[in-house]
């Protein structure tokens, strides 16, 4: 049963897969690479020690190994994910770090190495909204046009004491402005944000997605806060003792934040994928398809599905 019209599910969201099986008829998956890179706010160009979650890999945890060349990583992956899918396309994902963040020649000579492969359909860009110099913009204007491009930002909050606390250490002026250059040139934006943030409360989080439906996104990716092992985050927890979202919390605010958000923004992610070894706080973020099952039988206990509340003004 169809509930949602961009769903091939009983999902009532817009599914990335619905997405991928609607534009290549096929399964499409991802292949994470790391480039090795380190990020502004870690290096102190932007700041030092870096956001207060973040582990040692850059939240690349899934990642292929930096050590090795880019085209080694992606063959290294692709082949376990044909035994699982053989049909499937795949989509390169640079994950790990801020992946504009380096020489620009070495950047581009590893993008176009991934595309070059006829079963890669496009590639994903994870960065931050401060990272993108006017050279990169117009290389990936490029790039856009050989291949199915998305840049995913990092925003997390829109709260400016929250955007503090986790030593963000970019403003909602450089995403805006990062946005607005990447619409210029029809690049897809795909934003990320972070709920369970210390000390934010469901007005806030349903507030930064009111913000994002101000934009032309296309997709974005709504995490669970994790707390990790040596991260400055795990030493805060164990001082202040923040409350952390237990599971219904969390699906009772990521409903209210699909009812709200525009219809046609592809949710690309609706809750996390610690690693247990990791993990700190919360345990249920562990049991992925009980988090996904709870959302959909609320929005369904609801009636409801995404954008049944959003409202142009927002
Ligand atoms: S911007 Fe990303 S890579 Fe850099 S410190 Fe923050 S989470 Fe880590």
């Amino acid at each position: 049963m169809n509930s949602f019209k961009y769903s091939n599910s009983n999902k009532r969201y817009y599914t990335l897969d619905y997405y991928y099986k609607k534009k290549y008829d096929t399964k499409v998956a991802k292949i994470s690479l790391n480039l090795g890179l380190t990020c502004p706010n870690k290096d102190g160009t932007k700041g030092f020690g870096g956001c207060i979650y973040c582990s040692k890999l850059g939240s690349g945890e899934y990642g292929g190994n930096p050590i090795e060349p880019v085209k080694k990583q992606f063959e290294t992956i692709k082949k376990i994910m044909t035994k699982k899918w053989p049909n499937c396309k795949f989509i390169a994902y640079f994950q790990a770090n801020t992946n504009t963040y380096g020489p620009l020649d070495y950047l581009i000579k590893n993008w176009e190495e991934v595309i070059k492969y006829k079963d890669v359909v496009g590639i994903n860009i994870s960065t931050r909204p401060d990272s993108i110099t006017k050279e990169c913009f117009n290389y990936l204007e490029e790039l856009n046009k050989k291949t199915d491009l998305v840049i995913e930002l990092g925003l997390q909050t829109t709260k400016e004491e929250t955007s503090k606390l986790i030593n963000r250490c970019s403003t909602l002026k450089e995403f805006e402005s990062c946005v607005k250059e990447l619409n210029k040139r029809n690049i897809k934006v795909l934003v990320h944000i972070i709920n369970g943030l210390p000390y934010e409360t469901k007005e806030d989080m349903l507030n930064t997605v009111k913000y994002i439906n101000k934009f032309n996104i296309w997709g974005i990716k709504i995490h669970m806060l994790h707390i990790l092992k040596d991260t400055k985050l795990e030493n805060i927890y164990k001082n202040e003792n923040f409350h952390v979202l237990t599971r219904e919390e969390y699906v009772d605010i990521v409903c209210d934040q699909l009812e709200l958000l525009k219809e046609d923004i592809v949710i690309n992610r609706i809750t996390g994928d610690p690693k247990i070894d990791d993990l700190i706080e919360p345990f249920w973020l562990t049991k992925k398809f009980c988090v996904l099952n709870e959302i959909d039988k609320e929005m369904n206990k609801r009636d409801s599905y995404q954008g049944k509340n959003f409202k142009n003004d927002s």
